[in-house]
């Protein structure tokens, strides 16, 4: 148990647990095990990016791994921005020290630059599934965080696509990736959130227009188990914080008794 994460064995799925029985399953599980070093010897691992190998459970090669720029001390306590200069102690950007945001912190130890944006985009656009396990591990660090480790969260939250986007991309990247963690790291997951109002896109607003335009964009699922308890928003990537502002104070409304997010990076 690491900072307190609890861990699940991910691989094997609680449904096949079930089903196997406690007689099957120790007959089972080895014959899984032998079926995948099969499949690793005709279909030898290799990096999802730069399809040099890997070792097996290794997604990125250690090359690829190594070129993810991470964000070290000094950051924003609040938003994660990271502050090229010295500094000691906790520091509070700028426009974190202005404002009031509805969640406590939200935490990326990723910079959307290079091999991590070239990931997600990946994911998102270009259906590229199989990198939620890169992603995972990722967005499994911003967990781990001590800032979202007390208290330890009860769920979490995946931000939700609208209909209209949703019938277009065909999946939530945010939902498959709090799935991920969650079951990697023993977290109830809920969609907890929908999105009522398809709002454009953002990238040419300003951060007041991008606030404004997300107003009333976000409600309730139905009757989603949030009141008093500590929900960790999801998402890939944290940009202006403006969407999960909008959905922090949906959830605490909704009588949560604090939201904060974990992201996979931060623009
Ligand atoms: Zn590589
Ligand atoms: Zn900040």
């Amino acid at each position: 148990m690491k900072n307190g994460v609890r861990r699940v064995n991910p691989s094997i799925s609680p449904s096949i647990r079930l089903s196997i029985g406690p007689l099957l399953g120790p007959l089972l599980v080895p014959l899984i095990r032998s079926g995948r070093t099969l499949l690793s010897l005709l279909y030898p691992p290799h990096c999802a990016l730069c399809l040099a190998p890997t070792r097996p459970g290794n997604h990125l090669c250690r090359n690829c791994l190594q070129s993810a720029v991470q964000i070290r001390a000094p950051a924003c306590e609040v938003c994660s921005l990271p502050f090229y200069g010295l500094i000691d102690g906790p520091f509070t950007c700028p426009n974190c020290a202005q404002r009031r945001w509805h969640f406590k912190c939200a935490v990326a130890c990723y910079l959307s630059r290079g091999v991590v944006r070239d990931l997600v985009h990946r994911f998102k656009y270009q259906r590229a599934h199989h990198l939620r396990h890169a992603l995972g591990r990722w967005l499994g660090e911003s967990l781990a965080d001590p800032r979202l480790q007390n208290p330890l969260p009860d769920l979490l939250v995946p931000v939700p696509l609208h209909p209209a986007k949703l019938r277009k991309r065909q999946f939530n990247q945010s939902e498959i990736l709090a799935h991920w963690v969650g079951q990697t790291h023993g977290f109830e997951v809920c969609n907890a959130l929908k999105r009522t109002r398809h709002t454009p896109t953002q990238t040419h607003l300003s951060r007041r227009h991008r606030m404004e335009n997300l107003r009333g964009a976000f409600a309730l699922s139905k009757n989603p188990p949030v009141q008093n308890r500590h929900l960790i928003l999801i998402d890939d990537v944290l940009t202006t914080g403006a969407t999960l502002d909008a959905c922090a104070h949906t959830l605490l409304r909704a009588g949560a008794a604090s939201v904060r997010a974990a992201t996979v990076a931060r623009a």
